[in-house]
């Protein structure tokens, strides 16, 4: 099966290795051509974990392109999996994806299903169809078909390799027996519904995810009030299967490039027509409020963090992915400086990234100890493996007071105790 996909983000491009992996022929489609030639040279342009490998390992079967006309106009199966960023006003902007569809419109010239994985509003499908439909230049047939993707960033690899589900969504038969095969050699339970359900699905799920990660902070927020310990209420909550231990990690917010758009996306729609959903609403606004609860806890220590050296440990939204995008530390930093704070930043891999959005103003370390070199406080905004194993007695030999906010609850209470420093986590005792 000749497969085609539009798009070589963290979707596109993992799906696309994946899919080699699993013995189909795909041509990976980019508008960027930096990023083609570095594919072209074996180089993955974003960083996921076991991704560059399997690239080089399927070499044979991937082929990389700026030439969508070439890629599309043979290919059995096209995959869309181009981004659907917020708009202004909470909407997602479909412009790419449109595109996309207008392009395979014009260049197929055989028979194909389109496969559409981008998060796209319920009833997008249906549009998809119809403006590929309006738009074809040859006498061919094209399905559409809606294929949601549940990945996460920092394990798109495995979770693709072994998904915990596989959703197509479908208006005739056909096309669903040409997913079934692109499939089969996929280990997962296969659910097949219709398109507007299968756009559906992958919204909810997010926002339902978005909607615990909002419970559990809020709960944390008042545990730190009336003095209970969020850790241990969330290990209690988890033994009840009908909750489940997943999700259950209180912090300072989700990011990133899905949760935060989706579950605006999901209540515009709803408002759309003419039905607010109550819920999701109220998660998106606790976690507006919940991104800057460090920056708030750290009055309690300076009323100001002018010409204070400050150590931020962490910069991407999520460990394991050099993906910035709605990061906590996109609002904090910013404030932070504006305060008069010199910053001093240590991420394992997001520091190019955040170098681009600000060039200066910041000292980049290349290692934590640096960051924390004669520092007057502490935030921790990512739960980096580095981080955790960090010997606690670091913070207080390296810097000036050690006092530690720690967003996303890296160390245990007993051990900051021990290691004799001020240890400011989430829902949870402040040591002092
Ligand atoms: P991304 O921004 O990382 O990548 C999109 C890519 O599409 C870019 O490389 C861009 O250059 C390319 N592109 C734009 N126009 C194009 C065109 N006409 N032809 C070919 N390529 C084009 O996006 P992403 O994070 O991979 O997300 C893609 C979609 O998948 C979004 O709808 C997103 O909501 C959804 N999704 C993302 C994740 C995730 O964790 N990132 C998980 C599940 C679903």
């Amino acid at each position: 099966m000749k497969i085609s996909v539009a798009g070589t983000g963290y979707v596109g491009l993992v799906t696309g290795v994946c899919l080699a992996e699993y013995g189909h022929t795909v041509t990976c489609v980019d508008i960027d051509e930096r990023k083609v030639a570095l594919m072209e040279s074996g180089i993955s342009p974003i960083y996921e974990p076991r991704l560059q490998e399997l690239m080089i390992k399927n070499k044979e079967r991937l082929s990389f392109t700026t030439d969508y006309q070439g890629a599309y106009k043979e290919a059995d199966v096209i995959f869309i999996g181009v981004g659907t960023p917020e708009k202004q006003d909470g909407s997602a902007n479909l412009t790419h994806v449109y595109t996309v569809a207008e392009q395979i419109a014009r260049s197929v010239e055989k028979d194909c299903v389109v496969v559409v994985k981008s998060t796209v509003p319920i009833g997008t499908n249906d549009k998809i169809e119809a403006l590929i439909h309006s738009n074809l230049a040859h006498d061919v047939t094209v399905h559409v078909a809606s294929n949601p993707e549940f990945l996460s960033q920092g394990s798109a690899v495995r979770d693709t390799l072994g998904a915990s589900r596989i959703v197509i969504g479908v208006e005739d038969e056909e096309a669903g027996q040409v997913l079934q095969t692109v499939y089969k050699d996929f280990n997962a339970p296969i659910v097949v519904t219709n398109r507007k359900s299968a756009e559906m699905i992958k919204y909810a799920s997010n926002d339902f995810l978005a909607l615990k990660i909002s419970f559990i902070n809020e709960i944390a927020n008042l545990c730190e009030i009336i003095g209970a310990d969020i850790e241990d209420v969330a290990h209690g909550m988890g033994f009840d299967k009908r909750i489940g231990d997943q999700f259950l990690k209180a912090g300072i917010g989700y990011g990133g490039s899905c949760f935060p758009k989706d579950t605006k996306a999901l209540h515009w729609l709803a408002n759309f027509h003419d039905y607010e959903l109550k819920t999701v609403k109220a998660a998106i606004d606790v976690n507006e409020n919940q991104k800057l609860k460090l920056l708030k806890k750290s009055r309690k220590y300076y009323e100001r963090l002018t010409g204070l050296n400050v150590a931020v440990l962490g910069l991407t939204f999520k460990p394991g992915t050099d993906d910035l995008r709605e990061a906590p530390t996109l609002v904090n930093i910013p404030l932070m400086i504006e305060d008069g704070a010199n910053v001093r930043a240590w991420d394992p891999v997001g520091i190019e990234n955040f170098k681009k959005l600000h060039p200066e103003g910041i000292t980049y370390c290349s290692s934590i100890e640096e960051a924390l070199q004669e520092a007057g406080i502490c935030f921790i905004f990512t739960e980096w493996q580095e981080i955790k194993e960090l010997e606690l007695d670091k913070y207080r030999t390296l810097m000036k007071h050690p006092i530690v906010l720690d967003g996303r609850n890296c160390y245990q209470l007993a051990d900051a105790e021990k290691a004799g420093i001020v240890y400011d986590s989430i829902g949870r005792e402040t040591i002092s």
